[in-house]
């Protein structure tokens, strides 16, 4: 069977791409243990996780001289400053002591870099490398799914390293593209053709190309939307090493990569969708706001969102409940919503189709009384479709404070009046 990998076009790669894929991204040193078992060449490193660990490290890597990386999912760590200024996220270090005092200085520490956003990310885990010495060149190598051609596609260049975003928009030219056939694989003569085009000649060429190879196979067999090698350095005496990689996968895959989803790292993960995704509540994004949604239906999730936000409301999260939620989910979501305490005011905006009116209508009743004096925000809900009178009638004769609404105008500007925002 192809995987979603050979049979999927999406994901660009980050320094192109306009929308967000949910995918799961793991760290560098989970991506290139992974790289490792296909025959990828990274340096040698140790993951830490704290100072002791740092210690035990560095004496066994060899190397004089250390490289102390943050691991965070976001890139561009090399060039981040942390919040309370210390610059770069990655350092070559002189020696083991250097090493020391630098961890010392990041773990714990929040990096900030041009993908993070301004509030960072919290470094709980280093990676600790041997430094490789006699770098001659860096280059950008990555494997996406492309829209286009509807087929993997490499993506490189010999200008790599941490500039790569902006020779995208500079210098497009400079990127070089190889499209893959899904049904033969890598090409072994357009591979060492794509190489001499990045600079490599004769049997370096050819070890570009098994790299290449390689990081296909793995892609397909771990069911990889995007690999991203940046830079891969050639050194002085020709070796060719990955020294950062970044692996994205399909979420869709989850259930058949069981190694890979151990690698996920749950601490940098909203609490709140860590918990939707264990009471198995369709899709649950955190936002900033402080209206609480409840929607079934990707679609009316986005509708309601809209109309919050034009009656200067903010939704404080994206929750669809899906189209079949029972009971227990909605009290479930409930809990959760209203976990977060910028949550001022309740929304549920339900179509019922499949799933009745009246359904939710008990559902939202039973939560409500569940919940008793922990639940301390209005609901306001409005319920169209299947069964909708009687979800109405449901609601009102349960005389508990929550408003019922018909027109998805009136809710929204209902639900933003009760949080206590002004409308615009
Ligand atoms: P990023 O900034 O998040 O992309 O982190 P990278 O892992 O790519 O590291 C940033 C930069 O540090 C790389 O582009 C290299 O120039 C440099 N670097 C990383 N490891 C080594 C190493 O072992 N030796 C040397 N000399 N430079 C390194
Ligand atoms: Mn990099």
């Amino acid at each position: 069977m192809l995987s979603r990998f050979s049979t999927r076009a999406m994901a660009m790669p980050a320094f192109a791409a306009g929308t967000q894929a949910r995918a799961l991204n793991v760290h560098e040193y989970s991506a290139k243990r992974i790289l490792n078992d296909f025959g990828v060449k990274t340096e040698y490193g140790i993951m830490c996780e704290s100072i002791a660990d740092v210690e035990a490290a560095v004496a066994k890597i060899k190397s004089t001289k250390k490289v102390v990386k943050s691991q965070i999912l976001a890139g561009g760590r090399g060039k981040g400053t942390f919040v309370d200024g210390f610059k770069g996220g990655v350092h070559v270090c002189a020696n083991a002591e250097d090493a020391i005092a630098t961890a010392k200085k990041m773990l714990g520490n929040t990096l900030v870099t041009k993908q993070t956003g301004a509030k960072g990310a919290k470094v709980e885990k280093l990676f600790i490398t041997e430094a490789i010495p006699g770098i001659k060149r860096e280059l950008y190598v990555a494997l996406v799914l492309d829209r286009n051609t509807a087929s993997p596609m490499f993506i490189a260049s010999q200008e790599g390293g941490m500039g790569i975003e902006e020779l995208a928009h500079s210098n497009p030219e400079k990127i070089k593209k190889l499209q893959v056939n899904v049904h033969n694989g890598v090409d072994e003569a357009a591979a060492i053709k794509f190489a001499e085009e990045l600079g490599f000649q004769d049997a370096k060429a050819e070890a570009v190309a098994e790299t290449l190879k390689n990081l296909y196979n793995c892609a397909k067999s771990k069911d990889c939307t995007m690999v991203e090698i940046n830079p891969m350095v050639e050194l002085e005496d020709g070796t060719v090493l990955c020294i950062d990689a970044k692996l994205s996968f399909d979420d869709n895959a989850a259930f058949r990569q069981p190694d890979v989803w151990k690698e996920e790292d749950l601490s940098s993960k909203d609490k709140k969708e860590v918990a939707a995704d264990a009471a198995g509540l369709g899709a649950y994004i955190a936002l900033d706001g402080n209206v609480g949604c409840m929607v079934n239906g990707a679609g009316l999730a986005m509708a309601t969102m809209d109309v919050i936000s034009k009656y200067g409301g903010t939704p404080a999260n994206f929750l669809d409940v899906g189209g079949s939620a029972k009971t227990d989910q909605i009290v479930k979501a409930f809990e959760i919503i209203t976990a977060d305490p910028h949550v001022k005011c309740i929304f549920v905006n339900i179509f019922g189709g499949i799933m009745k009116c009246d359904v939710i209508a008990a559902g939202v009743i039973e939560a409500v009384q569940h919940m008793g004096d922990k639940l301390q925000v209005p609901i306001v809900v409005r319920l169209k479709g299947t069964n909708e009178k009687e979800g109405k009638d449901l609601l009102n004769a349960s005389g508990l404070r929550v408003y019922a609404a018909d027109d998805i105008d009136v809710a929204a500007k209902k639900a933003v009046e009760l949080t206590g925002q002004t409308t615009a």
